[in-house]
């Protein structure tokens, strides 16, 4: 086995025999979609009644979008395309804000995830010598199980802690000399934090990778933990209505995650308009899964806000990469009249170095205008204490932030641990106005 590689033909296969693959692919999906209740009435509507109404690849333009919504309406029978017998697990998603989704899987569906996610872990140079601890949530959240599929897989010595116990997770990673983390990147600075309390050094641990993903997060927030830890940092993306993670993930170049388009046929569209967009032009993130045989999607829009890199990779991969995702449809902040997405706002505190490892963006009205304050932790041993000094880094994030974002922030300074701590999916955005 070629080292770099974990399925070499298929990861380096040349882009007119990837389109072939694709097609043969959109084929079987679709005739699989059409054993499930809602995608046959939705593309019979459409004229498409057999696999054979698909001729191109662009003829995946004639089929409609698939929306979170739909999947909604579809629990919890409704995009299951095989018999209950033949599905081995399945996801839901929490449920929180309305009707849960869910995704089945098959064996088969399984063991493919299982592949991806090998791929991906050799793509970052890791190996089956590594020792991996999963600090992402098992059971529902498709973060843990996901991972951990893949890593076994490809061999490795793996942890399977779950989110949260900090002082355990810093035990554990010193004991078994763990190599490789998988977690949130608001998790892992957290982490950071807490190691002298432990009375952990750098030292003690044998950490040399960290696969970041599950929250939007920026080139910042991953230069800071590669910096405090010393250590690389891979950006890892998915979501479970495509599996989960697995999606895209970095190779060792870090530029842009590979999309494994054998699997995923990705489109970015106008988020208002739908329409297609070219590469390197942002857009939505949507979706086709081409090999899942017990919830087939097709064209699901993500919500999530990124473009396509033009070109390949040193690598020598040539499944195209995804940029950093800048934010979902849905987390936009209307702040007076100005679009502001929180990434924008990490982007600028994130590069500050007195500026420690968590922040708030809290949002209220003031008469009828909204305030935006910018709560961030600071490194309190960089200050001599003196009001003069810390009144100008006040300063200093505000003018920054204002020139990045255009409207005028209040930052409040805060002591190291105390603002609110998330060992999964942070949230990181308290919206406080009221909503009419
Ligand atoms: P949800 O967060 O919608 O309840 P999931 O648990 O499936 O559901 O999470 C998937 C979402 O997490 C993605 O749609 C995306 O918004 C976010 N996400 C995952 N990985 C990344 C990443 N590397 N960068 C930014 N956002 C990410
Ligand atoms: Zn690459």
């Amino acid at each position: 086995m070629d080292i770099n590689f974990w399925d070499k033909k298929v990861e380096t296969i040349d882009r007119h025999a990837l389109k072939i693959l694709q097609l043969k692919r959109l084929k079987e999906t679709v005739s699989c979609a059409l054993k499930t209740q809602f995608y046959k009435a939705r593309l019979k509507k459409c004229g498409i009644n057999s696999a054979n109404d698909i001729k191109t690849l662009e003829d995946l333009k004639k089929i409609p979008f698939t929306t979170k919504d739909d999947l909604r309406e579809c629990y919890p029978r409704g995009l299951l395309a095989v018999d209950m017998d033949d599905v081995v697990r399945l996801h839901t998603s929490s449920g929180t804000t309305g009707t849960p989704t869910v995704i089945y899987h098959t064996k088969a569906d399984i063991s493919h995830w299982s592949e991806l996610i090998a791929r991906c872990i050799i793509a970052t140079g890791a190996s089956k010598k590594d020792v991996f601890q999963n600090m992402m949530s098992y059971g529902m959240f498709t973060g843990g199980l996901g991972l951990h599929y893949g890593a076994e897989k490809v061999g490795m010595t793996v942890i399977p802690m779950g989110g949260g116990n900090t002082k355990r997770q810093i035990q554990l990673m010193k004991d078994f000399a763990t190599t490789v983390v998988h977690i949130t990147p608001s998790y892992m600075l957290h982490i950071h934090s807490k190691l002298a309390e432990c009375e952990v050094t750098l030292e003690d641990l044998k950490l040399k990778k960290a696969y970041l993903g599950a929250e939007p997060y920026s080139e910042n927030t991953r230069k800071k933990i590669q910096e405090l830890f010393k250590i690389d940092a891979y950006n890892s993306y998915g979501l479970s209505e495509m599996n989960g993670p697995g999606v895209a993930f970095e190779c060792v170049h870090k530029c842009g995650m590979h999309v494994w388009e054998d699997t995923y046929l990705v489109e970015v569209v106008d988020p208002k308009t739908g329409e297609l967009l070219p590469e390197e032009k942002e857009g939505e993130l949507t979706f086709t899964n081409l090999t899942r045989r017990a919830t087939p999607l097709l064209r699901y829009r993500s919500r999530d806000i990124a473009f396509i890199h033009k070109g390949g990779c040193s690598c020598k991969r040539t499944h195209r990469r995804l940029s950093r995702i800048t934010g979902r449809t849905d987390d936009m902040l209307i702040i007076n009249g100005v679009n502001v997405y929180p990434s924008q706002i990490e982007e600028v505190i994130m590069k500050i170095p007195e500026v420690g490892t968590n922040y708030q963006i809290y949002l209220e009205k003031e008469g009828s205008l909204d305030k935006l304050v910018v709560k961030v932790e600071i490194y309190s041993k960089m200050f001599k204490g003196d009001l003069a000094e810390i009144d100008a880094l006040k300063l200093r994030i505000r003018d920054d932030l204002r020139a990045a974002i255009i409207i005028h922030p209040i930052v409040e300074l805060h002591e190291p641990g105390s603002l609110p701590v998330f060992e999964g999916k942070a949230k990181r955005v308290v919206d406080a106005r009221v909503k009419l």
